[in-house]
Parts: C-alpha cells; sequence; structure tokens
C-alpha cells in the first residue's frame, strides 16, 4: 500500500502544526527546571490531596503518592488514600487540629528536610490544595534552605468541592462576579481579616476554619453594611460520607450552626448578589 506523507496529504494543517511548534520552541524556558520523582535525588513534594473523595485526586497526586519512599500527611487526609502508596512506604501522621498545633511546624519542616536528605523522595500530604491555608510556604522555604528540589502538586480546594455538592458554582454572572477565599481563623496574635472589604454587592466568600468563628464573620460582615438577608450556604464534610448541608441567611447564621449542630470541616459560602444590594437601594 502506498504510504502517503502528512504535509502532502493535509498541507494546512501540517503548516499549523509548524507554526505551532515555532510558537512552543519560541516561548521563554522557565527560570527553575520542576523536581521529577525517581532521578535518585531525595525530594519533597507538597501534594494536594482533595477534599476527601479519593476520585477528587488528580493523577499527578496519585502517581506522586504511588512513588514516595515516605508520606507525611494530615488530619483531613482521608486515611484511605494511603493505600495509593507502594508496599513498604512509610506513613506518618502528622495532623493538626484548627488552631492547635500538635505538631509543631518547624518540626515537620525539620522531618521532610531530614528524609530528603538521605535521598528519599517524601510526599507531603495535604488536605485540598497544598497553596491554600496549608502552611506551605514554610515547607518550601525549608526544602530551598536546604538545597532540595520541592514541587507543588495541585488539589481540589474545599470550596470547589463543596460548591460542586451543592451543584451552585463560585461566580455566578450577573450575580457575585468577585470570589474571595477567606479564613475564620487566623495565625495566633494577628487581627482579622479586613471583612469590609467582603462585605460588597456582587462578592462571594468562601471562609475556610470559620465554623467556630462563626459568631465574629456574622457580625464583622453586618458591621460592614452587608445585609442580614445575604444567603449563606454551609456544607460540612463536603465530598465525604459524612457531607452535610444547611441553608440559611447571614442574619440566621450562628443561630443555624448551633441548630444543625454543624461542625469542622466545613466551608461558609457567604454571597452578597447584585440583586439584592439592587431591592435594598429600591426600597430605601
Ligand atoms: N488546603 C485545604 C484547606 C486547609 S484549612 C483546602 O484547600 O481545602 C482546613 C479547612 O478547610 C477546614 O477547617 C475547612 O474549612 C476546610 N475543609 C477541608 N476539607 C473540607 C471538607 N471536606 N469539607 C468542607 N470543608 C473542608
Amino acid at each position: 500500500m502506498k504510504s502517503v506523507s502528512l504535509p502532502a496529504a493535509f498541507p494546512l494543517l501540517a503548516r499549523v502544526v509548524g507554526g505551532l511548534r515555532a510558537t512552543v520552541t519560541a516561548l521563554p524556558r522557565p527560570r527553575r527546571a520542576p523536581a521529577r520523582c525517581g532521578d535518585g535525588a531525595g525530594h519533597i513534594a507538597l501534594v494536594g490531596a482533595g477534599p476527601g473523595a479519593r476520585d477528587l485526586l488528580t493523577l499527578r497526586a496519585v502517581a506522586r503518592i504511588g512513588a514516595a519512599d515516605v508520606i507525611f500527611y494530615d488530619r483531613l487526609v482521608d486515611p484511605a488514600i494511603l493505600d495509593l502508596a507502594r508496599p513498604g512506604a512509610r506513613c506518618v501522621y502528622v495532623g493538626k487540629e484548627v488552631g492547635n498545633c500538635a505538631w509543631p511546624q518547624d518540626q515537620i519542616d525539620r522531618m521532610i528536610v531530614d528524609e530528603a536528605g538521605r535521598g528519599h523522595r517524601v510526599v507531603r500530604l495535604k488536605s485540598g490544595d497544598p497553596s491554600i491555608f496549608g502552611r506551605a510556604c514554610e515547607e518550601i522555604a525549608a526544602a530551598r534552605a536546604a538545597g532540595i528540589a520541592v514541587e507543588l502538586v495541585p488539589g481540589i480546594t474545599a470550596a470547589s468541592a463543596a460548591a460542586a455538592s451543592l451543584c451552585r458554582p463560585l461566580t455566578e454572572r450577573g450575580e457575585t462576579d468577585t470570589f474571595v477565599i477567606s479564613t475564620g481563623t487566623c495565625k495566633p496574635g494577628d487581627a482579622a481579616p479586613d471583612r469590609a472589604a467582603l462585605a460588597r454587592p456582587g462578592t462571594s466568600v468562601a471562609f475556610y476554619m470559620a465554623v467556630e468563628r462563626a459568631a465574629r464573620v456574622q457580625a464583622d460582615l453586618l458591621a460592614a453594611g452587608a445585609p442580614a438577608a445575604c444567603p449563606v450556604d454551609i456544607v460540612a464534610s463536603a465530598s465525604t460520607p459524612s457531607e452535610r448541608f444547611a441553608a440559611t441567611t447571614l442574619g440566621a447564621l450562628t443561630e443555624t450552626i448551633a441548630r444543625e449542630g454543624l461542625k469542622s470541616p466545613a466551608i461558609l459560602f457567604v454571597r452578597y448578589p447584585k440583586s439584592l444590594a439592587a431591592a435594598r437601594d429600591r426600597a430605601a
């Protein structure tokens, strides 16, 4: 059978592919080559374990977990995910309760660096996305200070999983065009975030670590002018078998949490839709 070359058969397609190749070649190279597994050198991967459900892991996370010599994992990581580790891999629990550091961060930093320094492939497995309220900065800094290759493997953050469970998008065209991730719990001694900036029409906020601080969040938003009628959705343990929901308003937030007995881990979605601001203006 006669073979026909690509350029001969599809001259236009060949020109497009050639053009793309030229564009890719012309792109600037990244300043630092990303760390790779399996090259014999110790390295650290900060891996997002997602919100709980194992099938919300990324394929890259599965690959890093499967290649690890040692895995340091957090409280909110589903232990079923550790089944993906290879036989012989060590799994070390370094979990912390919210606001209560059972394992001091500097000890975790030292352990992951020591293990990688011995040539081990270290996975630091964190719930959700490691770059969101995950103390990743300290671990990246410790690895860099020790000259150890470090990599971030993104994960599905709790707000995305909670929105998916509600089947309600994080942004809604015409109603909320600003989406903010914020926290109810800050570093001890730090002032609370400026919540006045969050109480704006068109803004949707996902509050993490906020169930126990809901009274303060509620008071700050109301004081900043957010209407008590702002809709609030609470999703606890999103994507897990113990998932729970409550729909309420900003004015009834703390009462709802107490009545429903909702506990951490949970996401509080507080929305200030533009239509609510417009209705308020009309009524004024
Ligand atoms: N890095 C994580 C967040 C860690 S902070 C992420 O990207 O999701 C811990 C907080 O995350 C919890 O207090 C809670 O607010 C939220 N969280 C984590 N898992 C959750 C889940 N399955 N359902 C609801 N909220 C969750």
